[in-house]
Formats: C-alpha cells, structure tokens, sequence
C-alpha cells in the first residue's frame, strides 16, 4: 500500500513526540511492505512565528493532497496574548471544521503497568476498555446566532438531523465490532436537540440488531465514568457534552502521555494526534512520553488506511515496552530508570523489528 500522510509537529513537545510517530510508521512500513510519503507543514504557534496564520493555505493544501494527517500539539505561553485569530487553538478548530472531520474517537485502555498511575481504585481501572465517540463539528461550539454584549451573551446549541445521523451511524458500526454495546449520551430530560438525538438513535437501532443500547443522561454517566467505568463499551455523544466526558475519562488510565485520538470524516480520512497538549515546560528536553503519538499512528493505520494488522502490532508493542518496564519520566517510579523520548521509541521500534534502524529524519518545512 501506499499511502501520503502530512505531519504537522506543531509546538512544545510535538515536534519531539512526533519524530517518534513518524519512525515507528517508518518502521511498519518497512515490515509490512508499505511506501508512506511524508510531508511537513505548520500549524498553530510555529505557524503564526512563520506564516501569520495558525494554519496558512499551504498546510491545508498539502493536507487536502494527503490520505491522513498526523499532528503533535499546538500552544505555548509565548502566544497567550495573541488575538482570538492568531490563537494556535484556532488553527485545530479551522483543521477540524475544514475537513469536515465530524468523528472524533478516544479511546481509553487500561495498560495493566501503568495502572498504578490511576487516581482510581485497581479494581476499577483494570477491566476499562472503552471509547468515546464525540460529534466533533456541530452543536453549541459552532451554532449560530451568538453573541455577547455587557448585558447578555447567546450561545446556540443546534444540530440537524444529518448531523446526528451520521455521528449516530459511524457510533453503531464502531460498537459492532467492538463488545456490541453503545451508551447514547444526552440531555433528553431539558434539550430539544437531545430529544431528537434520542429519536434518531431508536431509529436507527433496528439497522444493528446485534449492537445494544441504552440511552444515558449525561450527568449521571459522568458520575458512572469514574464508579464503574469497565461497564463502558461506546459511547456516543454530541460535542460539548463530549469535550467535558472525554477530558474525564483521560483521567481513568492516570496517564495524559498514552493517550490517542482520531478525528475523521465520513470517506475515511482523518486527522491523528495525542489528547495531550504542547506540554512547554519540558519542551526540548528530550523527555517527553511519545506513547500517544505512537498510538495515534495506530489509530491511522486502522481507521484511515484499513490496516488492523499493522496497527495491532504498534500497539503491542507499546504494551510490551510498558510490561517489560521501560518509562519515560512521566510514568517512571522510584524502581524505574525514566528514559528519554529517543530510548523509549527504540524499545517501542525494537519489539516492531529488532533490525529496523530508524534513519535520520529530515525535517522540511513549507
Ligand atoms: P498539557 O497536556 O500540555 O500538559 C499537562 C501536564 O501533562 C503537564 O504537566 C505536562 O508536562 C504533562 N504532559 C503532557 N503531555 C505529556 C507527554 N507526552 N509526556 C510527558 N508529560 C506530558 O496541558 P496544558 O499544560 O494545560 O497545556 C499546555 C499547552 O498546550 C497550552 O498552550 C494549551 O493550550 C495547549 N494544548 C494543546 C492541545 C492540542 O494541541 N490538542 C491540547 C491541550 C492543551
């Protein structure tokens, strides 16, 4: 297969924990006799100092000539300040709303090493494998009329039927070859567009006979994220209520730095990066945990590229490197020597093929 992937490293540690993503999806290539092309591109802060523009034409042309996109984080202190335009944030919220990338996927897996990072009691956390499916383009964050004066602000929460359909749908097919289990998540009880959210997803539960569902108000399933969060298969949800229940489900497995998202529109392509953020304070260092990146390659391969096999074995080998008791410093205790971001991959790229030499990566921006 072959396939062109644009990365996009961003700021802080991006660029560190990215430049382990991209070896390791180097590293598959080789094995399983794949050609990914790889460009570079701007985005966010390093995109402003550059260009002006958290994301100039030239990353999104190169993104639109690519099969998937791989980001690493955006943000920084030295751009708090900025206007609302020439925040970094706004060029992820310009990526996503362009792409039209309305699917955004987080999963969340116990990794029985690293369980007892976990705010949460062992019992809990050891059976939690689940993921968390967010309306991503639509709903209170994009809807229109808004507006703010000294005497009042508007916000609108709006979503159309095809909106809700398709999240709905993308929702049951991921649930089917998973555990067969979807929990809808709403407001029914106060919203009208959760009342219609509530329709759509009876109507289109006689298309999945074998997916169960139940419907689950919203604050009572933040409550059950964190009492019994093993009883979670897929969850599907509109898009602030996702924001706020993926942020606590993040939680669950006690580590920020191994956690990976995807973001993808309806023919498959899909924009791939850490629920992390740019991290500044240890940015340069060399030590960040390059784990969610890693596992958002994986993500890649299975929803973007159709290859399960390949990105089976990224995340197996991210475990084994974990069970074999390799940390980086985000994770090392007392017992453990914490490596750095480079030692830590080269464990990851051994268990893939002891004989892969990770070549010298060039980086060029446009
Ligand atoms: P953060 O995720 O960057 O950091 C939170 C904590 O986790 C910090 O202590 C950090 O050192 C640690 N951490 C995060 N990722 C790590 C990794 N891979 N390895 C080791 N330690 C890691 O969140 P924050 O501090 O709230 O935000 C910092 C900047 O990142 C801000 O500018 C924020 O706007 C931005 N941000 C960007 C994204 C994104 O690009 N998607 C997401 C969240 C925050």
């Amino acid at each position: 297969m072959e396939k062109k992937v644009t990365v996009l490293p961003g700021d802080g540690i991006g660029p560190e924990v990215v430049a382990s993503a991209v070896k390791v999806l180097q590293a598959i290539g080789k094995k399983f006799h794949h050609t990914f092309h790889i460009a570079y591109a701007t985005i966010g802060g390093a995109a402003i100092d550059q260009h002006g523009d958290p994301l100039p034409q030239e990353t999104i042309e190169l993104c639109e000539e690519s099969d998937a996109v791989l980001l690493g984080a955006v943000g920084g202190p030295k751009w708090d300040h900025n206007t609302a335009e020439l925040r970094p944030e706004k060029g992820l919220l310009r990526i996503r709303k362009h792409f039209d990338l309305f699917s955004n996927l987080r999963p969340v897996q116990a990794i029985p090493s690293l369980i007892k990072s976990s705010p949460l009691k062992d019992d809990l956390v050891k059976e939690v494998d689940l993921l968390i499916v967010r309306e991503l383009t639509g709903g209170l964050y994009f809807g229109e009329p808004r507006k703010r004066t000294n005497e009042e602000a508007i916000d609108s929460l709006v979503y159309s039927r095809l909106e809700i359909e398709r999240i709905v749908e993308n929702a049951f097919e991921l649930a089917r070859v998973r555990r067969g289990k979807l929990t809808s998540v709403d407001k029914a009880n106060v919203l009208e567009t959760s009342r219609l959210w509530r329709q759509i997803v009876d109507e289109k539960k006689a298309q999945y006979p074998d997916v169960e569902v139940e419907h689950s108000l919203v604050d009572s399933t933040a409550m059950k994220l964190i009492t019994n969060p093993g009883a979670y298969d897929v969850l599907v949800t509109e898009n602030m209520f996702g924001d706020i229940l993926s942020d606590e489900a993040s939680v669950i497995t006690g580590s920020l730095g191994v956690l990976p998202s995807a973001s993808i529109r309806s023919d498959n392509f899909g924009l791939y990066e850490p629920v992390h953020g740019s991290a500044p304070e240890i940015a340069g260092k060399g030590i960040a945990n390059p784990a969610a990146t890693i596992l958002s390659v994986a993500m890649m391969l299975r929803y973007s590229f159709g290859l399960k096999e390949e990105a089976t074995e990224i995340e197996h080998a991210v475990n084994a490197a974990f069970n074999d008791g390799f940390f980086t410093s985000d994770l090392a205790t007392s017992g453990n020597q914490a490596l750095t971001t480079d030692e830590w991959t080269e464990k990851v790229l051994n268990k893939i093929d002891p004989s892969f030499v990770s070549d010298s990566i060039i980086t060029t921006y446009i």
